[in-house]
């Protein structure tokens, strides 16, 4: 997988004053990837050292009040056109600069004070379809023992587990919250497995419960709040679904983002839940950019073949009509499923990294579909799953 990489956190000394800026969980990530290193002031012809820059009003100026505007411009362009050639799907920016930062950049004051915005080339670069993150993000997705990955494993594809080895084991029913007399359906276990996976930690869970069984929005979203508890950051949801003919086929699936057509939302039970401090919670991005990105980009690497696509959460249990699955159609749904909605709206109140992987075994809508069917489906790409599963511990 080839990624972009600002050439200050590559430990290049480019930036203003002659300085690198060496990020340790930069320099990880590049190692086990392609690295395409860019730095549009370089590339601009900036001299060094020079005074700092900083964006006002839409201008980039240099502290000395020179406008650098159309030099930064066209720096920005030459590493963006270099991104693209590489065909780089993501890039890793320096946070805060006038040329890479996202979200945030110093506000023209050089008195460190940050305010809204894009770098230069970090917005030409997201207009090109770049996923664009900078080291906070890679940092903050960087799994260690104090923060395992949490996994939350669907029907069928509970195997997954016995990759783990085993440091410890925690009943579901040991777990505040958990509803005491329930039992596990086919292809799901009650027993969360905590070690590593490849020397990563994880904390895996091979089942869960679901609206459809009676249970409410904040019960079937426990094992989210324990994961956090545990100290997860990231968190992976696996589930089997419904493809809905013409918006996708059946396979494995990268969740972009969701429809909660369930009726339900943990956080509308909100005297129930401790854990979070508000409700009103922005669901953009749900699913992390980041971590979709490096999944498409394990997929390419092994020759797994994987779609992507808007999860459409169904209270069930019944599927789906075929009117029902012709409205899915029509709005823009590729996979319904009965569970994971709840799921990632509480791991995203709870500022968790969310990734969501499907696997579709059979068609929304479809005349001949049974709970014996799925697992029987989901156990054929197994491998598939587990490999890509794999891929995505080894970057993060
Ligand atoms: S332009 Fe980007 S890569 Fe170059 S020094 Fe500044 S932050 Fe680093």
């Amino acid at each position: 997988m080839r990624v972009a990489f600002s050439a200050c956190l590559l430990g290049e000394a480019v930036r203003y004053d002659g300085s690198a800026k060496p990020r340790a969980e930069v320099l990880e990530l590049a190692s086990k990837c392609e690295p395409c290193p860019v730095c549009p002031e370089r590339a601009a012809g900036l001299f060094v050292p020079r005074p700092p820059a900083e964006q006002r009003a839409g201008r980039v100026l240099l502290a000395d009040g020179t406008d650098v505007t159309e030099t930064f411009r066209r720096g920005a362009a030459h590493e963006c056109a270099a991104v693209k050639a590489a065909d780089a799907p993501l890039a890793v920016l320096k946070a805060k600069s006038p040329s890479c930062g996202v979200g945030l950049v110093y506000d023209g004051t050089y008195t460190s004070t940050l305010t809204a915005g894009m770098g230069v080339c970090a917005r030409l670069l997201k207009e090109e379809g770049i996923c664009v993150v900078t080291e906070d993000t890679v940092a903050s997705c960087k799994p260690s023992v104090e923060h395992p990955v949490a996994i939350v494993l669907g029907t069928g594809l509970g195997h997954l587990k016995s990759l783990v080895k085993p440091v410890r084991r925690i009943d579901y029913h040991d777990i505040e919250g958990f509803p005491a007399a329930a039992a596990p359906i086919q292809g799901h276990s009650f027993e969360a497995i905590v070690g590593t996976v490849d020397e990563v930690p994880v904390v895996v869970y091979p089942g869960r419960i679901h609206l459809y069984q009676g249970y409410t929005a904040a019960e079937v979203t426990v094992l989210v709040r324990h994961a956090h508890r545990l100290g997860c950051r990231d968190i992976i949801f696996a589930c089997a679904t419904g493809c809905v003919p013409g918006n996708a086929n059946k396979g494995l699936g990268i969740l972009t983002d969701q429809i909660n057509l369930t009726g339900r939302n943990p956080l509308a039970e909100w005297s129930e839940i401790r854990d979070v401090d508000t409700p009103f919670v922005d669901m953009n991005d749900v699913y992390s950019p980041y971590l979709r990105t490096l999944a498409r980009g394990v997929a390419d690497d092994l020759g797994i073949s994987v779609e992507e696509g808007v999860y459409a959460g169904m209270l069930g249990p019944s599927f789906e009509t075929p009117a029902e699955t012709n409205m899915l159609r029509l709005l823009g749904v590729s996979y319904a499923g009965m569970s994971t909605v709840c799921e990632a709206i509480m791991a995203k109140a709870l500022e968790m990294n969310v990734l969501g992987l499907t696997l579709a075994t059979n068609e929304a809508g479809a005349a001949d579909i049974d709970h014996q069917s799925v697992v029987a489906e989901a156990e054929q790409h197994a491998e598939d799953f587990e490999r890509l599963v794999r891929g995505v511990l080894h970057l993060l």
